[in-house]
């Protein structure tokens, strides 16, 4: 069997993965907060976790994986968008306008994920569906000392946990002094978070003993992972950004709720990700959600969701990612070019080893790609590209040219084309042999206004597809 190393942010090294029962490998992902569309970056962790969940499924078979990815359904912003429509008049009580909004975002971050080739967890738990379970929790941290209820809020007592820290290497005074941390006169210690806070009227809340109320964020996922997973399953992912307070928090928690287990005992964090080299953010313009990239946004074209995993992928996730247009035109070149060569092929039953071997080696993705390159054979090809949820049959479309002619040279498959520019540029060759110069130049300008390539060296000229491919112009040429 495969051995899977991975990077333990619990103890900062590369590690063994040994999952607690090889039949059924548990993976939990803190998901979306349900509110709005999912911008570029909160698509990192979804491809890097579904290229675990892949290999996972791979070295321990498909129906012995679980994967727990969840929905954050309970949140002011949601509140505060659904309040506002109210105020503009919609129909429905708040309750309905929250749903109403939820139920509206899962079906766009569905939709966005899709696009990106991820495949869906095997749980998608939704907060609201769970109350009952974190109250239970909270009362259970109560009866133990680790919590206390004060002003219709519960909060942790975090100097009741003596391994507070320990995933992100710091002590509490430490992170006192680089966090913001609310001080509120109910708290006994400014570190202390919450767990329950109050409602009042035009706000969403469920009875509890401690009063109508509603759950802090990090309760949640303490609570669902435990009702889905255990008090001890294998591996915890997320965004280097959620480390601390949340997943410190997850940690205090569950430990704390659940002694008897370990809660996860793999950590994996993915970095961030920049655009054009900066940090994404509205204020300097370059702040895109995943479906403005799809779809093409400000006067850009649109990108294949494959074309954007492909990016994603080419860089380690322990590493920042950067975004840039030119990466995207050359991930587009690629996987045209191998989409020519696997076109109607069907998959080997075997991946290639190198490829196995190197997303075995704490998801060297790059790697991988690397290996991809390497390969000649089309149905190894195809089979290995979809460990790392490349090449689909689904996912396609967007490679296939636009227009087909039925005449001997194009009929109907990427090689047919490819064929025919093959002779286009040996054409080219020889008129630039012949000093024909002129039509030389009608058949790069034609090549190009059909989305092909030319990159002319010394004593050769090698060609690609361009992000946007329409054959038709290469009509009469
Ligand atoms: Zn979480």
């Amino acid at each position: 069997m495969t051995q899977i190393r991975l990077r333990n942010s619990l103890t900062r090294k590369v590690e063994d993965f040994h999952p607690i029962d090889a039949k059924n490998v548990r993976m939990y992902l803190c998901g979306p907060t349900v509110y709005d569309r999912a911008h570029l970056g909160n698509a990192r962790p979804v491809v890097v976790f579904d290229v675990l969940y892949r290999l996972l499924r791979h070295v321990y078979g498909p129906e012995h994986v679980t994967y727990v990815r969840n929905f954050t359904d309970v949140d002011d912003k949601i509140n505060a968008t659904a309040l506002a429509r109210k105020e503009a008049g919609a129909e429905g009580s708040l309750e309905e306008l929250i749903r109403a909004r939820t139920e509206e975002t899962i079906g766009w971050y569905h939709a966005d994920m899709d696009a990106l080739g991820a495949l869906r967890p095997d749980r998608e738990p939704r907060a609201t569906d769970y109350i009952g379970a974190m109250i239970a929790m909270i009362e259970t941290l109560i009866e133990d000392g680790h919590a206390y209820a004060a002003e219709g809020h519960v909060l942790f007592r975090v100097r009741s946990y003596k391994d507070y820290g320990a995933l992100s290497g710091r002590t509490v005074d430490d992170m006192m002094a680089g966090a913001r941390v609310e001080v509120a006169p109910f708290k006994e210690d400014p570190m202390d978070f919450v767990l329950w806070k109050p409602s009042d009227e035009g706000l969403p809340g469920w009875d509890s003993p401690w009063g109508r109320g509603r759950p802090g964020w990090h309760i949640e996922c303490s609570a669902m992972s435990y009702e889905l997973l255990g008090a001890s399953f294998d591996i915890h992912g997320g965004g280097i950004d959620l480390q601390f307070p949340h997943h410190e928090n997850e940690i205090a928690q569950s430990c704390c709720a659940h002694p008897e287990g370990s809660f996860a005992n793999y950590w994996l964090h993915n970095e961030m990700l920049q655009v054009e080299g900066k940090k994404m953010s509205k204020s300097l313009g370059n702040f895109f959600t995943v479906r403005d990239l799809l779809d093409g946004h400000d006067g850009e074209k649109g990108i294949p969701g494959e074309v954007i995993r492909f990016v994603f992928l080419q860089t380690h996730y322990t590493k920042p990612m950067d975004w840039t247009a030119e990466k995207a035109r050359a991930a587009a070149a690629t996987l045209r070019k191998w989409r020519t060569a696997v076109d109607g092929v069907t998959p080997s039953p075997e991946a290639a080893p190198e490829v196995i071997a190197a997303l075995a080696d704490d998801l060297n993705t790059a790697g991988a790609i690397a290996a991809l390159h390497q390969i000649d054979d089309p149905a190894v090809l195809k089979a290995s590209a979809a460990m790392l949820g490349l090449l689909d049959d689904g996912m396609g479309d967007w490679a296939k040219p636009r227009y087909v002619k039925s005449d001997e040279l194009y009929v109907g498959t990427n090689e047919m084309s490819a064929r025919r520019i093959d002779e286009l540029v040996l054409l080219r060759t020889q008129a630039k042999a012949d000093r024909d110069f002129k039509r030389a130049d009608e058949i790069r300008d034609g090549l190009s206004r059909a989305g092909i390539i030319l990159k002319d060296s010394k004593d050769k000229t090698e060609w690609e597809f361009g992000l946007e491919v329409d054959l038709s112009k290469l009509e009469g040429l």
